[in-house]
């Protein structure tokens, strides 16, 4: 394919934001007949699914303290939901299971899904969890535990699958999608204007009158090219003015594989069971010699999964302590020398899976010793910016927890083609020096 030398829209990034914003932009389009999909180009340095979407753990939950992300996330479950084959997506539900610390933020969740028409059945008292628990699996033995939050919709995708299937849709509606060119920098209106009038790639320029810029992990280098700054001045819920606050700080992500048959985590009636997820203050000990690993609040979450062939799943990231501008995102994911799991994280996570459940003791051994995790960048709160720079800069930053968020594209298309979400607006930028903070729970995860 030529590269063309112009477009109406330029999508920078193949993952799930970009890919669901074309397919969608697409379809806003020609629905308001303002064009089509053949208006779009999408472009990605890599290939198709090259970053963070690739190698997603693909879990889609709704159970988010935030108000805000509960609304977006229920959004983006219909938009699952709506072609699961497509997506390859599994709605086998999803379980926030709770110590005491967390069980009154959990309980105001469970309300509020309850109030906004989500599905989920919440188990309190630490008996009572325990004996939903049982019914579910018959070997659950993790103590400490005194809430459960069962949400029935939800579940995980395939994340590759997710990706191919996202962008033969839309292609289908006349999307370009070039892999291997990588978009260098941004042409500015010569007139003085703020906006941008094309982006510059090894080969020329290509003009454009509307970028969308989802690049995931890479966001801290493409949002350096607009000029867009570095240090922010953040107001706390408490008021207080924090300058200087850096825009962009990596975590690893914590992931792996336990070699089993998928099927060893079946429930009790036979059947493919809920993603599990566990945050807990008791004490965790190794499941290969008995020793203490950790006294402090530790988290995992693990689903079957027949793409990844086991238990797959993860634990709390851990926050990249070198200096943003010195972190190498290049090589990415599995092909990074640097942000890999070691076999630290292995002894912890199946450690912490035979703590829940006793199908899981003795199969340390089993554990897939290959390359896994990630990083992603986060943002100063860890929350999603969803905003338009530049006049014409729509930028899709979702602070590295978004592969649940595919309906973000749909309400960039429909923002794009001028109907203001009300789902957004309280990811804008702004927020951070309007003190609009979203609230903060008791996770040990920085994302919930
Ligand atoms: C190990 C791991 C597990 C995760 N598990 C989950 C999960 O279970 N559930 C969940 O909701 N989220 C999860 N996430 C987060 C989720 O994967 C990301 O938030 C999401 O995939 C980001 O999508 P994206 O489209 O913004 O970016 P990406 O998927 O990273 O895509 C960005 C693309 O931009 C391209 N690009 C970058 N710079 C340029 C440039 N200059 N020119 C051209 N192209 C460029 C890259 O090649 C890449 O293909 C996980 C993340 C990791 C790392």
């Amino acid at each position: 394919m030529t590269i063309p030398s112009s477009t109406r829209y330029l999508i920078i990034g193949a993952g799930i934001h970009g890919l669901s914003t074309a397919y969608h932009l697409a379809l806003q389009l020609k629905a308001s007949g303002q064009g089509s999909g053949n208006d779009i180009l999408v472009v990605d340095k890599g290939s198709l699914g090259a970053g963070a979407s690739g190698i997603a753990c693909g879990v889609v939950r709704n159970n988010y303290f935030q108000p805000a992300m509960r609304e977006l996330m229920s959004h983006s479950v219909d938009v699952w939901e709506s072609d699961p084959e497509a997506y390859s997506y599994h709605p086998v539900g999803y379980m926030q299971i709770s110590p005491e610390s967390m069980r009154s933020d959990v309980a105001s969740i469970a309300e509020q899904q309850r109030d906004i028409g989500y599905e989920s059945i919440f188990i309190d008292g630490g008996p009572e969890s325990a004996e939903y628990m049982k019914g579910i699996f018959h070997d659950w033995q993790a103590d400490g535990i005194t809430s459960v939050l069962h949400e029935k919709k939800g579940g995980y995708a395939n994340n590759t699958r997710m990706i191919y299937g996202l962008a033969s849709k839309a292609e289908a509606q006349g999307v370009r999608i070039m892999t291997g060119l990588e978009v260098l920098g941004f042409e500015t209106d010569n007139n003085g204007g703020n906006s941008v009038t094309g982006v510059r790639v090894s080969t020329g320029i290509i003009s454009c009158d509307y970028v969308v810029i989802c690049v995931g992990p890479w966001v801290k280098a493409v949002w350096e090219m607009l000029n867009l700054p570095k240090l922010i001045t953040v107001k706390g819920v408490d008021g207080k003015v924090h300058e200087n606050v850096p825009m962009w700080v990596f975590w690893s992500l914590q992931e792996g594989t336990l070699g089993v048959d998928p099927m060893l985590q079946r429930t009790n009636a036979g059947e493919m069971p809920p993603v599990i997820h566990v945050d807990t203050d008791a004490p965790l000990h190794s499941c290969v010699d008995g020793s203490l690993i950790t006294e402090e609040m530790w988290g995992i979450y693990y689903k079957p999964d027949f793409h990844f062939g086991g238990i797959q799943g993860g634990a709390a990231p851990l926050k990249v302590e070198t200096d943003a501008d010195q972190v190498a995102v290049d090589p990415y994911g599995p092909n990074s020398p640097e942000f890999i799991v070691g076999s630290e994280f292995a002894h912890m996570w199946v450690s912490a899976l035979a703590h829940c459940q006793r199908r899981f003791e003795g199969t340390m051994p089993k554990y897939k010793d290959e390359p896994s995790g990630g990083i992603g960048a986060f943002t100063p709160d860890s929350f999603p910016v969803f905003d338009v720079f530049r006049e014409n800069c729509y930028v899709v930053a979702d602070s590295n927890h978004g592969f649940k968020m595919i309906g973000v594209g749909k309400l960039v298309a429909e923002e794009i083609c001028g109907q203001e979400s009300t789902l957004m607006r309280p990811f804008r930028f702004s927020r951070y020096i309007e003190g609009n903070l979203h609230p903060v729970s008791n996770s040990p995860f920085p994302w919930s």
